[in-house]
C-alpha cells in the first residue's frame, strides 16, 4: 500500500492538525538554536496547512529529557524560532496532554498554530503507550507525519496514534525523503555507488550487505575502514578497530568481490600520534602506518582516488565521514569528498546527522541533489528494513 500526502486530503479547511514533526534542534548553553535546518525543512508542509485556515497542532520531542519535565528541553526556542520564520504568532502550550491543553487547543482559530511541549516529558512517548497516544490523538481531526528523522522509532506520536485519528497522511519532507530514496534504492540509473564512513562499522554492516545487492561500486573512508583494512592483514596501528568484527569485515568484503561490486577502501591516511587537535600528524601509505599511531582521515591519494571511482557515477549515496572532521587537521579529506560528491554529474543523496553538516560547512549543500533529515531512519531505509512510522502511514493512509 502506498503512503497518503497531505496534498492528496480532500479538505483541510478550518481541520485540527497534529502534525509530528522534528524540532530536536541543537542548542547552545544559552537556549539559543545553533542550526535550524530541521524546523526549516517543515515549512512547505505547515505553510500548505495554513494556506487551507487548517488550525496547526505541532509535536516534537527535544533531546533526552526521559521521560520528566525538564525546562532545559522546552520547545518555547523552536517555537519562537519557527514564529520568525513563518511570521505568525506561534504559541506553546503548557504541556502535550492534558485538560489545560484540550482548554487552549477548544480556544483555537483557524489559521492559527500551537506548538505542544515535549513529547519525551512522558515515559508514555518513547514506550509507544496507546493511552498516551489516545491523549495525543484527541486533539485533533487528521494526523500528520513530517518527522522523517524519527520515523525508524515505534514511538506513541510516530506509530500507536495512527490507530487513532481517522485520517492519517504524510508531509512534504517526508515525499521527498520517500522520492529521493526510491530513485537511488528502487530504480537508480547505474553506475550507482555508496560511499560510506563514520567511526564505526557495527551498526553498518547489515547497510553494507543490503547494499551489496543494490550497488555497483562501495567506497569505504573513515574509522570503519581500518577494521577492513586490518582484516585483510593490514597492521593499521592504534586506529580504530573493532576486533570482534573482522571476520565479518572480511566475510562482507569478499561477498561484494564475489558479486563483481567495486570495493574502495584508503590507500593512504593522514595519521596522528594522539586523538588530539594538536596532535602530531603525517601522511602515510596504509602499509606503513606506524605502530604507535592512529589513522584519523583519508590521505590525498586515496582523495584522488575515491574521485576518480566517482567519474562515472550516476546515482550516489553517502553516509558518514571520511575522517574526525570535526578537528581541522582531519577534516580535509572529507571536505575533498564533499567536493568530489557536489561536482560530480550524479544524482547525489547525502544522509547521517553528521554528513550533512560536513555537507554544510563546506558550503556545498545547494550543488547536492539531496541531503536527507534522517541519520539512523536514513540508514535503515539503506538496509531494507521497514520503518515503523512508514509502515502505519502505509496501513493507516487509506482508511
Ligand atoms: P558515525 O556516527 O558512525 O557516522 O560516526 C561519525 C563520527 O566518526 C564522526 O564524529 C567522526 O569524528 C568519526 N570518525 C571518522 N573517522 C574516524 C577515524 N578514522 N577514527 C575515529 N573516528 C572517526
Amino acid at each position: 500500500m502506498s503512503i497518503r500526502y497531505i496534498d492528496e486530503i480532500d479538505d483541510l479547511r478550518g481541520k485540527k492538525i497534529f502534525m509530528r514533526v522534528d524540532f530536536n534542534v541543537p542548542l547552545d548553553e544559552h537556549q539559543n538554536i545553533t542550526e535550524d535546518t530541521r524546523i526549516r525543512a517543515v515549512l512547505p508542509t505547515i505553510n500548505y496547512a495554513l494556506d487551507f485556515n487548517a488550525k496547526v497542532i505541532l509535536a516534537s520531542h527535544l533531546g533526552r529529557p526521559k521521560g520528566e519535565r525538564n525546562a532545559k528541553y522546552s520547545m518555547a526556542p523552536a517555537a519562537m524560532r519557527l514564529s520568525r520564520l513563518i511570521g505568525k504568532e506561534v504559541r506553546l502550550a503548557p504541556d502535550c496532554i492534558g485538560e489545560e491543553v484540550t482548554k487552549l487547543l477548544d480556544t483555537m482559530q483557524p489559521g492559527d498554530v500551537v506548538m505542544l511541549e515535549n513529547l519525551r516529558f512522558y515515559p508514555g512517548e518513547e514506550k509507544n503507550d496507546p493511552d498516551f497516544a489516545r491523549a495525543l490523538a484527541d486533539h485533533c481531526d487528521i494526523y500528520i507525519n513530517d518527522a522523517f528523522a524519527v520515523s525508524h522509532r515505534a514511538h506513541a506520536s510516530v506509530e500507536a496514534i495512527t490507530q487513532f485519528v481517522p485520517v492519517v497522511a504524510a508531509g512534504f519532507l517526508m515525499k521527498n525523503e520517500m522520492n529521493y530514496f526510491e530513485k537511488a534504492m528502487k530504480n537508480p540509473i547505474r553506475p550507482l555507488v555508496a560511499i560510506l564512513g563514520g567511526a564505526k562499522v557495527s551498526g553498518k554492516l547489515e547497510v553494507l550487505e543490503s547494499l551489496c545487492s543494490k550497488v555497483d561500486k562501495i567506497v569505504i573512508g573513515g574509522g570503519m575502514a581500518f577494521t577492513f583494512l586490518k582484516a585483510l592483514g593490514y597492521n593499521v596501528g592504534k586506529s580504530l578497530v573493532e576486533e570482534e568484527l573482522l571476520p565479518t569485515a572480511l566475510k562482507t568484503y569478499n561477498m561484494a568481490r564475489e558479486k563483481g561490486i567495486k570495493f574502495y577502501l584508503p590507500i593512504d591516511c593522514v595519521v596522528a600520534d594522539r586523538f588530539n587537535p594538536a596532535a602530531e600528524t603525517k601522511v602515510t601509505t596504509i602499509q606503513e602506518i606506524p605502530e604507535d599511531w592512529m589513522g584519523l582521515d583519508i590521505g590525498p591519494a586515496t582523495v584522488t582516488l575515491f574521485t576518480e571511482a566517482l567519474q562515472n557515477a550516476k546515482t550516489i549515496i553517502w553516509n558518514g565521514p571520511m575522517g574526525v572532521f570535526e578537528m581541522d587537521a582531519f577534516s580535509r579529506g572529507t571536505f575533498a569528498m564533499v567536493a568530489a560528491v557536489a561536482n560530480s554529474y550524479a544524482l547525489t543523496i547525502v544522509g547521517g546527522g553528521d554528513t550533512d553538516v560536513a555537507v554544510h560547512r563546506a558550503g556545498e549543500y545547494a550543488k547536492i541533489s539531496y541531503i536527507s533529515t534522517g541519520g539512523g531512519a536514513f540508514l535503515e531505509l539503506l538496509e531494507g528494513k521497514k520503518l515503523p512510522g512508514i509502515r502505519v502511514l502505509e496501513e493507516n493512509g487509506h482508511k
